[in-house]
């Protein structure tokens, strides 16, 4: 993309509405436009981070062996009567009538219509276990929207949901949902920690959220600094063996870590003193296993071996996919600007020409994106005519990982230079070399 032809309406002023880092960055790199409170368009370059999370989910799902699907985002207010929900949810619930009058509501979740689906289609144990998901929009009218996409009204949710004829079963597919989405958040550069938390209007007890560490967090979190120290890595995990599934449960989710609704102070005093850490956190997913509280309302049942009816067990996963975006600004970034993790980024890598109309320096550009796109790589080539300084700081602001500079005086000599994002460090080097190399830095990322 040559940036003389994108749309990145970068503001030079902070808007002074926003008040954590993340959504002012989201504001000023261009990435979004508020439209009412707690609701956004997403401009080009922000929807191109948010379709990268969405791949993300949806390679992880399908490793995991999950399948995509889609349901409306208006639904009837009628099946929601069934499960007790359309009283129970209250003032969060946007709720409409249609012109006939009937009650439509905008999903907040949706458990309801996955269930009545379900219903309709599958009577016996043999077609279990089933897990289907989504990613679509949301809308839950919050009292306080605020923080930008974090706490937004409408937002982007990935909800999952698996039927299971037992509980065992069940509890396999919540196994294989943490082991999903910790892979999930790493490949976005994230550490999200597993903590155990409260079933809320949902139900259930069996739940964990996962929170990305940050002082700017809604949660207050208790947890043992060890917690820190996993990572998932690339481990070889067979999703369908209950042992490796549940091996990794154990191990991310037996240490001390909790949010504020399920703190217990005696059990967090056995942590080593020097090892205990209260912190905040920002919720950016979470798993439940709920039992046969929906099938049992919604008359979900299926034939078991035995030839009998049983209600089928089920949980739900969901993963903040728009609220992401802000914490992975919050989790990285410096006074200058966002510092986007590799597998990510917008763009692979911008490419300042430092005298736009030199000959040899835009035959230098042209040539670096062209052998960058040949590779698969999306450069984004600041063409415009401006001074260095002002591009530089434009490139720090929408925080590529990787630059190159491309000026008449290195030519001279062979070479541009190549300047990571995250270090600010930079080496110069034949522009062959730097294709050469940030083919490597991307390869299996992009
Ligand atoms: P919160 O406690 O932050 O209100 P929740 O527990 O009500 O969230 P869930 O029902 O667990 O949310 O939804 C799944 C995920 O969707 C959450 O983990 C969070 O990342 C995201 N999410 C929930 N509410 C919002 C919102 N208002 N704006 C953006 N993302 C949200
Ligand atoms: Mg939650």
């Amino acid at each position: 993309m040559r940036l003389s032809r994108y749309f990145l309406p970068v503001l030079k002023e902070t808007p002074s509405e926003a008040q954590i880092v993340s959504h002012r960055l989201m504001l000023r790199a261009g990435l979004i436009k508020q439209s009412a409170a707690g609701i956004y368009s997403w401009l080009p370059m922000g929807f191109k981070v948010l379709r990268k999370l969405e791949n993300i989910v949806h390679e992880e799902q399908a490793r995991a062996g999950h399948l995509a699907m889609l349901m409306p985002t208006i639904q009837s207010a009628d099946l929601w009567r069934e499960s007790g929900r359309y009283d129970a949810y209250g003032e969060e619930m946007l709720r409409i009538k249609d012109r006939g009058g009937r009650d439509m509501l905008f999903t907040p979740t949706a458990e309801e219509l996955i269930t009545d689906i379900f219903r309709a289609h599958v009577s016996s144990y043999k077609d279990l276990p089933l897990t289907m998901y989504q990613i679509q929009w949301k809308f839950r009218d919050e009292i306080r929207p605020r923080f930008g996409v974090m706490r937004g009204r409408e937002f982007l949710m990935k909800d999952g949901y698996n039927f299971d004829l037992t509980k065992e079963d069940a509890l396999h597919a919540y196994n294989r949902h943490l082991v999903s989405y910790l892979r999930t958040y790493e490949r976005m550069g994230l550490q999200a920690i597993p903590m155990r938390a409260d079933s809320g209007p949902i139900g259930g007890d069996n739940t964990h959220e996962f929170l990305v560490l940050a002082e700017t967090g809604e949660s207050e979190v208790f947890y043992d600094s060890a917690v820190t120290d996993l990572t998932f890595g690339d481990r070889d995990i067979d999703y369908a063996s209950v042992e490796d599934c549940a091996a990794v449960m154990e191990e991310f989710t037996t240490k001390y870590a909790r949010t504020d609704e399920t703190h217990d102070e005696a059990l967090f005093n056995e942590v080593p003193e020097e090892r205990r850490r209260t912190a905040r956190g920002i919720e950016v997913g979470q798993i439940f296993y709920f039992g046969t509280k929906y099938s049992e309302a919604m008359g979900a049942t299926v034939q078991g071996p035995d030839g009998k009816n049983t209600p089928v067990h089920m949980g739900s996963h969901g993963i903040g996919v728009s609220r992401l975006l802000g914490a992975i600004i919050e989790a990285s970034h410096d006074d200058n600007g966002i510092i986007w993790p590799e597998g990510v980024t917008p763009f692979h890598a911008g490419i300042v020409n430092l005298k736009q109309g030199d000959a040899e320096a835009d035959a230098a550009c042209e040539a670096l994106y062209t052998s960058l796109t040949a590779l698969g790589l999306e450069p984004l080539y600041d063409d415009r005519n401006e001074r260095a300084g002002g591009k530089f700081a434009g490139m720090d602001l929408i925080g590529l990982p990787w630059r190159i500079t491309v000026g008449p005086r290195g030519l001279k000599n062979g070479v541009v230079e190549l300047t990571s994002r995250r270090t600010g460090e930079s080496e110069e080097m034949p522009p062959e070399e730097a294709v050469k190399k940030l083919a490597q830095i991307y390869a299996g990322i992009a």
